[in-house]
């Protein structure tokens, strides 16, 4: 049953794959054709540094509108599409489109931001990931430092020694790495400090009552402690609430994301929030 998503800045409907009176086979037909049918966009949420109030980065996050105008969240057909390997088209998809935008905020003369795309599992896992990205940087003239990539602690800790040398061939190209999620995956501190990222970004779930939840207040401040130990950057995802901004900036929390400081928005949206250089 489509619901309403009243909090959302655009209408639209989202749908819930498993019963939506669609079977499997069709899903996976109408997921076939929406590349080619140019039914994909992406929208773009900006992260927000605590120090400057600053927009210092955006990430890409995939959406799918329907030719019938329905919108289909990436948590309904980004598990299906991992299943049947069309991750891997859409994916490269994602990375064109990101960085051809990136590059185009720049040309226009906007100050220019890292812009971050979500990695799947399946993509982390395929030996063209790095070339994949390098031609995408290539094909766009976008600068490797204003690339991130998320990928999340799941992801990394499935081969453990493939992503250490995955993420070391990735960071010599000069993109930047994030580890989404951070906290859900249970990767070892000794992993941690063999994986060459440059963020952490702390899952939502532990940003939930945080003001709170003493227990949720507690990891948080562990993990921002440990990326700073560590050189790293951190990140708080899903921060709904003036509140929860309050604590998190008061902890030395770096970057934050979330419906507070900015949803996801169209690029056109976007960009009106980055002031131009020139
Ligand atoms: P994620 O990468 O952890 O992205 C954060 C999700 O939290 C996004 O949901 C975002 O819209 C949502 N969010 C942001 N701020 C808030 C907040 O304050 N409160 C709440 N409740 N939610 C917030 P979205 O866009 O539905 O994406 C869900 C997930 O789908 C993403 O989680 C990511 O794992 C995946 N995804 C999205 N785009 C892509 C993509 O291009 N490729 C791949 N492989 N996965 C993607
Ligand atoms: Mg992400
Ligand atoms: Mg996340
Ligand atoms: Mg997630």
């Amino acid at each position: 049953r489509a619901k309403a998503l009243g909090r959302n800045n655009y209408r639209h409907f989202t749908v819930n794959l498993s019963n939506d009176g669609y079977d499997r086979l069709e899903w996976i037909t109408r997921l076939r054709n929406a590349l080619a049918n140019g039914e994909f966009m992406l929208h773009y949420q900006p992260k927000i540094e605590v120090l400057s109030g600053r927009v210092t980065g955006a990430e890409a996050l995939l959406r799918w509108r329907t030719a019938d105008g329905q919108m289909i969240s990436p948590a309904e057909f980004i598990p299906l599409a991992e299943e049947i390997g069309l991750i891997v088209p859409i994916g490269e998809w994602v990375l064109n489109e990101a960085c051809r935008t990136n590059r185009a905020w720049q040309a226009a003369g906007y100050r220019p931001i890292p812009v971050s795309v979500n990695i799947s599992a399946i993509q982390l896992e395929r030996d063209d990931l790095v070339h994949k990205v390098t031609q995408a940087l290539n094909e766009t003239g976008l600068t490797a430092r204003f690339l991130e990539l998320e990928i999340t602690e799941s992801a990394l800790m499935s081969d453990v020694n493939q992503s250490i040398a995955t993420l070391n061939r990735l960071r010599e190209l000069g993109v930047q790495i994030a580890i989404d999620d951070f906290g859900t995956g249970y990767s070892s501190l000794g992993h941690l400090k063999r994986f060459a990222v440059n963020t952490l970004k702390i899952d939502q779930s532990f940003i939930r009552n945080i003001t709170t939840d003493r227990g949720n207040a507690g990891i948080v401040q562990a993990v921002i402690s440990l990326a700073h130990t560590l050189g790293l950057t951190v990140v708080a995802e899903g921060v709904e609430t003036p509140d929860e901004y309050r604590h998190l900036s008061a902890r030395g929390c770096d970057l934050i994301q979330g419906y507070y400081t900015g949803r996801p928005v169209t690029a056109d949206q976007l960009v009106t929030q980055l002031r131009p250089v020139r």
